[in-house]
């Protein structure tokens, strides 16, 4: 305890005296970007493996970072994630098991468990499906080698618990929630992420990789509602010419706030963005460049005729993007 007491002094001398803006903030209202669940396990600490700050993550601790199915339990971690999700506007979620998991190798013995610590084993039942599909598949391991196996499977299947929300599913529905699954190993300090394409563990950083399967849905719904064409068709030529080489030209009763806004639109259009996220980010500051034209006196027409030139020109990136 007098460790304890110790830190919390240092806390407040170092920490919060660097920290004072940022705690500042916070007393405002929290904004996290992650839900983070992971076991109680003193050598898995969240905020550490992931060096994040203070706000960053929202976190449920329990033995063997369990999410018991929707309606199953009357426990903290069903409010929590709702709140996290509906509350917060939480839309990434991180179930992290971690390597020597003492919750499952409970699982390996359940029967001693029952007797010995009854609670224990009511909160095990949640990972009843980890505990059987590992025996009944993966029946010659033992040992280590079964307990890592118990971790990784047990993540996939604590993902399925998180699923049985009704929130949870809305939002993926939606589109507006991601799940992974992640791996500590104490060891070596290494996080791996579950792939669902491969059904494997692998470097979380092979995961940021852009996909494009598909149009990011805001781009989609930019599309139709400007009747641009359809992304795969060809654009013709001339017409290319005049979207992306367009004079700076303005009314002749122009201000010079939108003159200065025109050139910006102008040159967004000439530019060539190489992913999705700058092509998002252009179309985010042309809806702003739009709407702040539109206070300096620029025509409805002729923000129209903005609209139609980048409608044209979002195929373009996307072919140039290959
Ligand atoms: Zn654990």
């Amino acid at each position: 305890m007098k460790k304890l007491v110790r830190g919390l002094q240092e806390f407040k001398q170092s920490y919060v005296t660097e920290h004072q803006t940022l705690l500042e903030e916070l007393s405002h209202g929290q904004k996290p970007r992650v839900l983070f669940i992971s076991c109680s396990d003193s050598r898995v600490d969240p905020n550490l493996i992931t060096q994040t700050d203070v706000g960053e993550l929202f976190v449920i601790r329990n033995a063997g970072n369990l999410v018991p199915p929707y309606g199953a339990a009357n426990g903290g971690e069903g409010g929590t994630i709702e709140y996290a999700i509906a509350a917060l506007e939480i839309d990434q979620v991180v179930i992290c098991g971690h390597s020597h998991c003492g919750a499952m190798k409970g699982l390996m013995k359940l029967n001693k468990l029952q007797a010995d610590m009854p609670l224990v084993y009511d909160w095990l039942q949640h990972a009843e499906t980890t505990r059987r599909v590992v025996s009944e598949n993966y029946p010659e391991s033992q040992g280590e080698e079964r307990v890592e196996i118990l971790v990784a499977e047990n993540v996939l299947v604590q993902i399925d618990n998180l699923k049985t929300y009704p929130i949870v599913r809305s939002r993926l529905l939606q589109g507006k929630l991601q799940i992974y699954g992640w791996i500590y190993h104490i060891e070596t300090g290494e996080v791996l992420a579950y792939d669902e394409e491969t059904h494997t563990y692998v470097p979380p950083q092979s995961q940021l990789v852009e996909k494009k399967p598909s149009l990011p849905s805001r781009l989609e719904q930019y599309l139709i509602s400007t009747h641009a064409p359809p992304v795969a068709c060809e654009v013709p030529a001339a017409r290319l010419q005049s979207a992306s080489a367009a004079p700076d030209s303005s009314p002749a009763n122009s201000s010079p706030a939108a003159d200065r806004i025109r050139s910006q639109l102008n040159a967004l259009l000439r530019d060539s963005p190489d992913s999705w996220n700058e092509v998002e980010t252009s179309m985010q500051s042309m809806s702003q460049l739009l709407e702040d034209a539109r206070h300096q006196g620029m025509s409805a027409n002729e923000a129209q005729e903005y609209h139609f030139r980048f409608s044209e020109q979002i195929p373009v990136w996307l072919r140039q993007m290959g």
